[in-house]
């Protein structure tokens, strides 16, 4: 079979934050043929890629401890294709700064340091548009940031910068990082399921498939 025809099963993680609207998208993707909220390591076992979704990373963090379910995700992301959105972005990578006191637990999978609460409260939500030239050609998507973060700093050279701020929002700098690819991994520090636009799904479900 070729990779064009292959159907997929994606996990989208539920322990938490904005799973529904993720789990909406997925099931309007042909080459998604099941879409599984994964609160258990055995539904995580049965997934091909997986989805963390936005949220409140301190309060997925605590929920997949109290859940057993740290261990098994860090091994998973690993080496499956996985896709963090805001507070996702935020539990995938190694390193978070604006963490509460003392620290939190992260799946430490990207190589890359977050800085939480970049923009502020949640008064200082926004939407933006940006260009994904790289993934998603010409057309700039609708992105919407809430109490979102960025991506502060860039550990390895395996991490390629897919998007970037393109206007300076409050303290934050036009050209920060808010999308990166490390190889099977893809985070944006935004919410492209609260908006209408599939391509981001499509692009992940696309890149999911070339690992099966
Ligand atoms: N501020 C949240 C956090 O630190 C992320 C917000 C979001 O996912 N929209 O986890």
């Amino acid at each position: 079979m070729t990779n064009d025809s292959k159907t997929i099963t994606v996990g989208v993680l539920a322990l938490q934050g904005a799973f529904i609207e993720h789990i909406h998208m997925l099931k309007r993707i042909p080459k998604v043929k099941d879409v599984i909220p994964v609160k258990t390591e055995e539904q995580l076992n049965s997934v091909d890629c997986l989805i963390i979704p936005g949220g409140e990373s301190t309060s997925m963090a605590l929920i997949a401890e109290r859940c057993n379910m740290l261990e098994p995700i860090r091994a998973f992301v690993q080496k499956k294709p996985t896709w963090g959105t805001c507070a996702g972005m935020i539990m995938l990578a190694k390193e978070a700064t604006g963490a509460k006191k003392g620290g939190q637990q992260l799946f430490n999978a990207l190589d890359v340091v977050v800085n939480r609460n970049q923009f502020g409260s949640q008064k200082e939500s926004f939407q933006t548009m940006l260009h994904l030239p790289e993934i998603l050609g010409e057309e700039p998507f609708a992105a919407v940031f809430i109490r979102a973060p960025v991506i502060a700093e860039i550990k390895s050279p395996k991490v390629k910068v897919v998007g970037r701020l393109e206007q300076k929002h409050g303290q934050t700098e036009a050209e920060t990082a808010v999308a990166v690819l490390q190889d099977h991994l893809f985070a944006t520090a935004f919410h492209p399921e609260l908006t209408n636009d599939l391509r981001l799904h499509e692009f992940f479900v696309d890149m999911a498939v070339k690992y099966l």
